[in-house]
């Protein structure tokens, strides 16, 4: 019978098994794929492996073991349900539990494995990983480093020559390494890390804030005392939480009858937001940084000879983790590959072309474009508002679901424009708009007003956008189809055409805004036809505005805004606001972006304080 080689990731928190199935690597296993890497005794003595035995962790931790990647190589035992157990005994009841699946997916029984290490793993480490396999049913034909195998996912080994930074970033450890790959050769030059920081160290954060919070609502501290089921539950309730705010900015946490008083069930309610979920893990996310720093001066290397990052671990998808790797380095990390399953997929591919099949690089769906809105801020030091950040990252595994949070502009705004583009460019109009829409009757109000925009794109190429009033939760959406297929020189012209005819549409009603405003004016200490003299036309404002400098839509609104409140200025202040209509009209004229801005503020500091009065 022919060997049957799978690839496996035998990791601290998660394992999974990769093989050849359809043509391509695949990680194979049933639902989502992840085992987790627990081992425990049911009550009835029945063995769990996996999801069974991580639900019974918090409850019956006697019964449970997790993490028993720490321990190999070592000589000490572990006891599980009253009953001793080898490092090595526990790890290969894990294996065995993937050898099955890959059976149910391959139809036949794997002989052979490729397992992954960190790259710091001794020679006992090794050694203990081997046994595991053998006692599981496998032979272990090579014991391949954790980083290299990523490089593998990547398709980096086989090619020319790169140097690739592998930051690993899982639930219990954090490995960084820089690799150097060069043909088939993947060397690993310098590993740093942490083995005892990881995700559950962020979840532990957000666990203690719940559990402060229950506090407060409640009176009940679940961290002391006899009650360790309310405590799993807000453990997990904050893993949950804190998954989805890797696509969320905010998240709602409702957990029914996280314990009882007197009989009555107690529940937890509240809001988190990403931004202080962010403060609470920046300085974990920092120490990491440190030991890439680290990691790059034992290799001789400086962060500019990167041809890449690879993002590695579950808790790489955390958006602060990726922000702050990419302004370190100085490049987007990657994440094509589906950052958990990734050190499966790279020992997939080695044992693949082990078995003799032609397995190049793994194929996943991902997004080959970023899309995101645009929005008023600054460049260059002056107002902007054809801002644009994308929302979604090009290279990002399909589907997907991402938010961000913006405010609104100008005080008692009720409505928002929506602009979508396809595209990198921090200038909004250097990218290929698709859609547009407006949402309106918002709230208005005096301060910014917070609202969300959700980008899900699906396999399909199906792009929905959302904009979210998130005090009220009043929204709109719109779908763009074919969000994925390349747009044609001819489509995207029509799609700036369509984009610029809405900007002349709103340009026209401002000045048409204008006309009736000029028309209803019955002001009794001023003369209207004088006013109309000291003030530039508008049309004249606007027909700049088609070319407009960065930051004049936002002059010009103000200008709008200022002319509605002449008829209630004092007189001096009338004369004041039209003289710097004046220089923001001559400064648009001639290009004078410094001008434009200088005669803005101006302009805006007397309106703060009329605006500020009761009528
Ligand atoms: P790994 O050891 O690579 O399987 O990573 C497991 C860790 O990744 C756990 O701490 C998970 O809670 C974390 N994780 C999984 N999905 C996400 C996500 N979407 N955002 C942040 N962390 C995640």
């Amino acid at each position: 019978m022919a060997d049957l080689i799978v690839g496996i990731d035998l990791g601290t928190t998660n394992s999974e098994v990769a093989g050849f199935l359809d043509g391509r690597v695949q990680v194979l296993g049933p639902g989502n794929q992840i085992l987790p890497s627990c081992v425990g005794f049911s009550a009835g003595g029945e063995l769990l492996v996996g999801e069974s035995a991580r639900n019974q962790l918090a409850l019956y931790p006697e019964r449970t073991i997790r993490s028993i990647k720490r321990r190999m190589g070592s000589s000490e035992s572990v006891m599980i349900a009253g009953k001793s157990f080898s490092p090595t005994e526990v790890s290969s009841l894990i294996l065995r539990e993937l050898a099955g699946w890959a059976k149910s997916a391959l139809g036949g029984t794997p002989n052979k494995a490729v397992i992954t290490v960190p790259a710091y793993f001794s020679d006992a480490q090794r050694a203990a990983t081997r046994e595991a396999g053998a006692l599981a049913g496998l032979e272990v034909v090579r014991i391949l480093n954790e980083p290299t195998a990523a490089s593998l996912a990547y398709g980096y080994a086989g090619g020319g020559r790169h140097t690739a930074l592998v930051y690993d970033l899982g639930g219990g450890t954090f490995d960084v390494s820089v690799v150097s790959v060069e043909g088939e050769i993947t060397e690993v030059l310098a590993s740093h890390g942490n083995n005892k920081l990881g995700g559950d160290d962020f979840d532990d954060l957000l666990a203690a804030h719940l559990c402060r919070e229950f506090e407060r609502q409640h009176g009940i501290d679940v961290r002391q005392g006899n009650t360790p089921g309310a405590k799993a539950r807000l453990w997990w309730a904050a893993e949950e939480a804190k998954k989805k705010l890797s696509s969320e900015v905010y998240v709602q946490i409702r957990e029914e009858s996280v314990t009882t008083r007197n009989g009555r069930p107690l529940h937890l309610e509240m809001e988190i937001s990403r931004k202080d979920y962010e403060d609470m893990i920046r300085g974990l996310v920092e120490s990491t940084l440190d030991s890439v720093s680290k990691a790059l001066s034992d290799s001789g290397r400086k962060p500019s000879d990167m041809d890449a990052v690879l993002l590695v671990g579950g808790s790489t998808r955390t958006p602060l983790v990726f922000e702050m790797l990419r302004e370190r380095i100085g490049i987007e990390p990657r994440q094509d590959v589906h950052p958990d399953l990734c050190v499966a997929l790279g020992a997939g591919v080695l044992a693949s072309r082990l078995s003799g099949r032609d397995a190049g690089r793994v194929l996943v769906d991902v997004s080959p474009y970023s899309f995101g809105i645009s929005f008023l801020g600054e460049r260059g030091g002056v107002p902007y508002p054809h801002c644009y950040k994308p929302i979604i990252r090009r290279n990002t595994p399909l589907p997907l679901t991402r938010s961000e949070e913006y405010s609104t502009s100008h005080p008692f705004q009720t409505e928002v424009d929506l602009q979508v583009y396809q595209g990198e460019d921090e200038d909004a109009l250097k990218n290929v708009p698709v859609g547009n829409f407006t949402i309106e009757g918002l709230t208005g109000m005096s301060g910014a007003n917070e609202m969300i925009c959700r980008m899900r794109l699906d396999l399909d190429g199906i792009l929905e956008v959302t904009a979210v009033e998130k005090r009220t939760g009043k929204s709109k959406r719109i779908t763009i189809d074919n969000a994925l297929k390349a747009k044609s020189d001819e489509e995207i012209r029509a799609a700036r055409k369509r984009l610029e005819e809405m900007f002349q549409a709103r340009a026209e009603a401002f000045e048409h805004e204008h006309h009736d405003h000029d028309h209803d004016h019955d002001g009794e200490d001023w003369d209207e036809e004088e006013l109309a003299a000291l003030d530039p036309a508008l049309s004249e404002i606007e027909a700049a505005f088609r070319d407009p400098l960065p930051g004049e839509e936002a002059a010009v609104g103000l200008v709008d805004r200022s002319r509605k409140l002449l008829e209630r200025m004092h007189s001096e202040d009338r004369e004041e606001a039209v003289e710097l209509h004046e220089r923001i009209h001559e400064a648009i004229k001639m290009g004078d972006v410094v001008g434009m801005n200088d005669a803005a503020r101006g302009l805006k500091e007397l309106l703060f304080f009329m605006e500020g009065r009761p009528n």
